[in-house]
């Protein structure tokens, strides 16, 4: 690896890192090491890396913010491609175009402080315009899919321009999803609303997050996809598994929605008490949940 690390360094136009910690980059703190980091800042490198590892035989794996993902004790084999820095935005009149690596925080403060309404629900979602395009992301009655006006993704090596129809948007669920697409830029369709009223409920929104959601501890959100007619949260509540562990990792005793690592939770920690939740809140209510949280195994995404 060495030596083909150096080899890539010489040809990559974007920066590149060797053995880049997962725990540092996913907000659950978990993960080992990926065997090379590529770290673009426009389109153009990001397409140049996938290039390379094209070439080189290397798997490649994109990463927003990792505030979905659980990443393996044993990291990746391959390479990971951080989104981090193509994080510009761009306003132009009540039309945002916003890179994938963005903040959806930040995005919803810049468009806010412009006097545009629409994104407050995503201000305290720590993950980026690309994945929570690619997951539909949402709060409090708002979502995505309601202000993605269109989005630019790689296919195939192409470029592609994708309607809001196209990205078949439904609850925490996007065609980008199964059909590997990769997203670049997203453009949102905002309206027009005083600074203050917008900052006044984004704050709102913040607050109750703080108040309900575990946020001092590492977590990926909601562990659980929502299922129809009921909640996660509600369930593995009434199925008796609130404060419920499996070595470090335990389900939230503030919001049993929520996994968290309480101290030092390995992946295999996670995945046992995710399946074990799983298996006994169906015993229990008959419904099956589905994980809203993706797994990133050494040789790529594969279910928990
Ligand atoms: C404290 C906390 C609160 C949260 N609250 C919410 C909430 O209210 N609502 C909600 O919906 N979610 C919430 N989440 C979950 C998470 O923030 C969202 O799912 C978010 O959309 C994930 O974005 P990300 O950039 O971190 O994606 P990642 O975790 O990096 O990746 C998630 C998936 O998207 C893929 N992906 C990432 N970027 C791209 C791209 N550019 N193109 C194609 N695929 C890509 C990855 O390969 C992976 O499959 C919360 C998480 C935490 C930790």
């Amino acid at each position: 690896m060495t030596e083909l690390f150096r080899e890539l360094s010489e040809i990559s136009k974007s920066r590149i890192e060797r053995d880049v910690l997962l725990s540092k980059k996913t907000t659950f703190k978990i993960g080992g090491p990926c065997d090379i980091g590529f770290f673009p800042e426009t389109v153009e490198e990001l397409k140049d890396a996938l290039d390379i590892c094209r070439h080189n035989g290397l798997l490649s794996y994109v990463m927003g913010r990792g505030s979905n993902l659980l990443a393996d004790d044993e990291g990746f084999r391959g390479a990971v491609i951080f989104t981090e820095r193509m994080n510009g935005v761009r306003i132009d009149g009540e039309r945002v175009y916003a890179m994938a690596g963005m903040g959806l925080t930040p995005l919803s403060r810049t468009v806010g402080e412009s006097g545009l309404t629409g994104l407050e629900f995503a201000c305290g979602i720590p993950g980026s315009v690309g994945g929570g395009i690619v997951m539909n992301a949402g709060a409090y009655n708002g979502e995505l899919s309601q202000v993605v006006e269109r989005c630019t993704v790689l296919r195939n090596g192409e470029t592609v321009t994708c309607s809001n129809a196209e990205a078949d948007f439904s609850y925490r669920h996007s065609a980008f999803l199964e059909n590997g697409d990769l997203v670049l830029e997203a453009v949102f369709r905002l309206e027009k609303d005083s600074p203050e009223d917008i900052r006044r409920r984004e704050e709102e929104l913040l607050l109750r997050r703080r108040e309900k959601q575990p946020l001092e501890y590492p977590s990926a959100g909601s562990a659980f996809k929502r299922p129809k007619g009921s909640f996660a949260a509600k369930l593995i509540d009434e199925a008796g598994l609130k404060g419920f562990s499996v070595g470090g990792a335990q389900v939230s005793e503030k919001h049993a929605g929520f996994i968290i690592n309480r101290s030092g939770a390995t992946s295999r920690d996670m995945l046992t008490l995710f399946r074990e939740v799983r298996d006994r809140v169906e015993k229990y209510s008959g419904i099956r949940l589905e994980p809203e949280v993706r797994y990133l195994s050494p040789k790529g995404e594969e279910a928990i």
